[in-house]
């Protein structure tokens, strides 16, 4: 945790005690179940499964911070009816994120790292007539724009659109729970998404990972594509069939993917990562040092506040503070 983050901790004389479980460790090592039984506030990664039962061997846990805005690695339900609050680290990293999905957006469309590496492996000198092709974002020179489909118009879906304008695209968005929002919204058009796949010449994902997002984008999807598109996603893995996506990409029913995210982090699904036309990030779109100083901050406010019995900033299951498990967990 970054030392900013520690540092509201201290000055709220609140004890951490600070465990590292490495990303992708499906059992909880016995270092940190020791310890979890004695806390009463559990601040995990994203990358940390909290599990029901995970939650029932602590009855003195009141809180649950988690270091990020995707809740998805914590069974919220069980959270609520167990009585313990979950509170999440939203706003702070949008803005960063949307940076993390353009970037990638344009280094999968210019395949920049493609030349990067043609450049530095001495390929270029061995081949100094090969052109990498890439594709328009802007207009270029055909003088059409392209369209982007955003899928989720929420904080990074919005900060993402607003990246667009230089860029003079046609934007279309599909969210089913702000149809209106985005029906309002300046130089947007709502899709449905049978739509706004077909239409876009860009596709990028910023959805949280509920029951109803899983697979949002599978064969099916990928199908309606255009052959031309390029598929983004800086939200969470499940969210595209990675298997689906690895078919697409080789039958080339889609022209590329810039991804962030993976199903089963930090394992790929097979055949992804020796493919020419896609570009992979280890899930670094908040991972810079002021954006994760600025969720430690979050997290630990939310933490203490939740240590206190008072209300966290950020509480995702507000329902809960009402319920008589949650006060059974204060009086422990
Ligand atoms: P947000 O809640 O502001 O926006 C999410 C939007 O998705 C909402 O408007 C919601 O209505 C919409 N949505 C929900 N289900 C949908 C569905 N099935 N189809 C279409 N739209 C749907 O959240 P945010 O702050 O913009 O973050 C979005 C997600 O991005 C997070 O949940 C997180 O998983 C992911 N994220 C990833 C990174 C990274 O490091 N790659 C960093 C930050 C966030």
């Amino acid at each position: 945790m970054p030392e900013v983050g520690r540092e509201v901790l201290r000055k709220a004389k609140v004890e951490a005690i600070f465990v590292h479980v490495p990303r992708g460790r499906t059992s909880s090592p016995k270092e940190f179940m020791k310890k979890f039984v004695e806390t009463d506030v559990l601040l995990p990664r994203t990358a940390h499964t909290i599990s029901r039962s995970l939650m029932k061997i602590n009855p003195r846990l009141c809180g649950i911070a988690n270091y990020g805005v995707g809740f998805n690695n914590i069974d919220i339900r069980s959270a609520t009816e167990l009585g313990i609050p979950v509170t999440n680290t939203p706003d702070v990293l949008t803005e960063t994120t949307a940076d993390l999905a353009w970037a990638l957006l344009m280094a999968t469309a210019r395949r920049i790292p493609q030349g990067h590496l043609f450049v530095r492996s001495g390929a270029w000198e061995k081949s100094p007539d090969k052109i990498l092709w890439g594709r328009d974002i802007g207009p270029g020179g055909s003088n059409t724009p392209k369209v982007l489909g955003v899928i989720g118009f929420g904080r990074i879906g919005r900060a993402v659109v607003r990246r667009s304008r230089g860029f003079k695209m046609k934007v279309m968005a599909y969210d089913p729970y702000l149809k209106e929002t985005i029906e309002k919204a300046k130089g947007v058009e709502y899709q449905e998404l049978y739509n706004l796949l077909k239409q876009s010449d860009f596709v990028t994902i910023h959805t949280p990972l509920t029951q109803e997002s899983r697979h949002l984008i599978g064969k099916d999807e990928l199908d309606l594509m255009k052959s031309s598109a390029i598929l983004i996603n800086t939200s969470r893995g499940p969210v595209v069939d990675e298997k689906a996506l690895v078919s697409a990409l080789k039958k080339g029913k889609i022209a590329a993917a810039g991804l962030d995210v993976f199903e089963k982090e930090p394992k790929l699904a097979p055949g992804l990562a020796k493919l020419d036309n896609v570009v992979l990030l280890p899930h670094i779109g908040s991972a810079t040092e002021d954006t994760r100083g600025q969720m430690a901050v979050v997290a630990a406010k939310n933490a203490v506040a939740m240590s206190k019995g008072k209300r966290p900033p950020n509480i995702v299951n507000p329902e809960v503070l009402e319920s008589t498990e949650y006060r059974r967990r204060l009086e422990q």
